[in-house]
């Protein structure tokens, strides 16, 4: 590590509002006209990696697969201190599930090398499935920690975190170079400044298409998606219920005796 940590941030695209409509043809997302912005949890994996960078030195380079127009997350992410650009775009990586997209982003990975830490959100507020990261580290044959709250120390080879889990934290250790997913208690990412956005602004945006990262382009998009949107509906709440009355210790037992009844409890 005497030059450094080179870390490697993947950030996503959203859309701005969690009020999209969806395609009933395709299940696609409909993008059109709606405002996009950074995944909010990609800022956290972003302000990380300068973070570590500050502490450690070294380089942060920020990737993303997505449209055109992605270029300006990319942006975005330069104005709060990334070094380096990438984006990944080309009609071929369109329309992929999580495997398709943690596949491509991969090989553009290995194209970045060299890396010792990827840093991804831990979900996205549209997709939401999280999968990605674990994914990714998977393609690349590395070791991965997922919901990362606190980075304790990285030294030449190795990693010390603690994570979240549902019933307490864990600190683990991991050898390097390692992929981790970031909670948004990790930090509090900072603004970009006036600076930072005018540098972003002429930032050079470095393109991968499908040419450039070779792989298998069967695995890519739609083509390379092991799933396919059949049909994407909102679930009708349940009818009925029982609206339970009486006093405090009349409505505990009888909400007791339900749980039990339900077997809930
Ligand atoms: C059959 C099918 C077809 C689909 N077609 C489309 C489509 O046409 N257009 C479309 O927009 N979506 C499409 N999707 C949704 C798409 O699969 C997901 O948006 C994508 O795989 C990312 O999953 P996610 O949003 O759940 O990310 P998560 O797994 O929740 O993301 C976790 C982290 O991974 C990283 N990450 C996620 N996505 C990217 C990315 N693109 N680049 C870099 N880093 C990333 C980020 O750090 C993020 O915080 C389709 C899904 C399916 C199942």
């Amino acid at each position: 590590m005497d030059d450094g940590l080179n870390i490697i941030v993947c950030i996503k695209q959203v859309p701005e509002t969690t009020e999209v409509d969806i395609d009933p043809e395709t299940g696609r997302l409909k993008r059109e006209g709606v405002a996009a912005v950074v995944n909010p949890f990609d800022e956290y994996a972003v302000e990380e990696g300068i973070r570590l960078r500050e502490r450690y030195g070294g380089t942060v380079k920020v990737l993303t697969m997505g449209p055109p127009m992605a270029e300006v997350a990319l942006r975005d992410a330069v104005a709060m201190g990334c070094d380096e650009a990438w984006l990944a775009t080309d009609r071929a990586f369109a329309g992929a599930d999580t495997l398709a997209t943690s596949y491509t982003p991969g090989l553009c990975i290995k194209k970045m090398a060299p890396y010792d830490l990827i840093i991804c959100g831990f979900k996205t507020t549209d997709g939401d499935t999280g999968q990605v990261g674990p994914e990714l580290a998977e393609h690349l044959g590395i070791p991965h920690i997922c919901y990362v709250n606190e980075i304790h120390n990285v030294s030449n080879d190795h990693i010390i975190v603690t994570r979240m889990l549902d019933d307490g934290f864990e600190t683990l250790e991991a050898p390097l170079p390692a992929l981790i997913t970031v909670t948004k208690e990790i930090n509090q990412p900072r603004l970009a400044t006036l600076r930072g956005r005018i540098q972003a602004r002429n930032a050079e945006i470095r393109t991968l298409k499908s040419e450039d990262i070779g792989g298998n382009t069967s695995k890519f998009g739609l083509e390379g998606s092991a799933t396919r949107v059949i049909k994407v509906f909102t679930p009708e709440p349940p009818a009925g219920g029982e609206v339970v009355e009486g006093s405090p210790e009349e409505l505990a037992d009888r909400i007791l005796e339900l749980l039990v009844e339900c077997k809930v409890i």
